[in-house]
């Protein structure tokens, strides 16, 4: 057991007075829960932070969601597994930039769901998708996104809500592969492009945004860059392809 979870489960006994043995079975035999970090330092004051990459790209503008309940609400039918008023809600900065965990990730499923010429990429989120929690907390530093196979569950972590609207929308699409039952990963590689697991789904969909009509150049210009880093780091026998390729 790592120290994270270990002290979620000392957490969890200090405050329950009864059904003891219960609580200790769940928070200790289920899924692991990480509520540690700076990030949940910040949940108990609601002081969000832009991401680190691309913050303009959370701008209201982009969050047609934050405005029109009704979308709100079509987005979380996506897989995610919380509700409105959870890790900050719509919370907007005074620069009009979408700050919360939640509405960072709101932001993505628009993206996916929204954007013309992403047809099919919210559909395969909506049937392969396990359900998706929001944690502040860390797996690992670095670790974006976790799918426990065992508990059928996908957790987002502090690394997730750091990086753009386009990455974090290509991470979600990750994970869906992996609860869709693609290959898995070596050391966090694909092991081939023909193998066809998680990373490469998720450069078919940058490739889709980076050539999406009606997206914007910084849009594109994410989706660029992210897709270099996979196609050139993701893969255990290197592919070669670059974006043009998929024009
Ligand atoms: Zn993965």
């Amino acid at each position: 057991m790592d120290k994270a979870n270990h002290e979620t489960c000392r957490f969890r006994n200090a405050l329950v007075t009864t059904n003891l043995l219960f609580t200790i079975l769940v928070g200790c035999g289920g899924v692991p829960v990480y509520d540690e970090g700076p990030l949940c330092d910040k949940a108990a004051t609601a002081d969000w932070s832009k991401a680190r990459m691309n913050p303009e790209l959370d701008h209201v503008e982009f969050a047609t969601w934050t405005t029109d309940p009704e979308l709100e609400q079509r987005l979380l039918g996506y897989g995610l597994a919380v509700g409105p008023d959870y890790l900050g809600g719509n919370d907007v900065d005074d620069d009009g930039t979408v700050v919360s965990p939640y509405g960072k990730t709101l932001n993505a499923y628009e993206l996916i769901v929204n954007t013309p010429g992403l047809e099919g990429w919210g559909d395969y989120l909506r049937q392969h998708s396990y359900p998706v929690h929001l944690s502040c907390g860390e797996k690992a530093p670095g670790i974006v996104a976790y799918t426990y196979f065992k508990w059928d569950q996908t957790d987002l972590f502090q690394s997730f809500y750091d990086r753009d609207v386009v990455s974090r929308a290509g991470f979600l699409i990750h994970e869906a592969g992996h609860a869709a039952g693609l290959p898995n990963h070596v050391n966090d590689q694909d092991r081939s492009w023909d193998d066809g697991g998680p990373y490469r789904l998720q450069l078919e969909f940058l490739a889709a945004v980076a050539y999406a009509p009606g997206l914007s150049q910084a849009h594109k210009d994410a989706a660029a860059e992210e897709f270099k880093w996979i196609m050139e780091g993701k893969f255990v026998e290197a592919t070669g392809m670059t974006l043009e390729d998929f024009r």
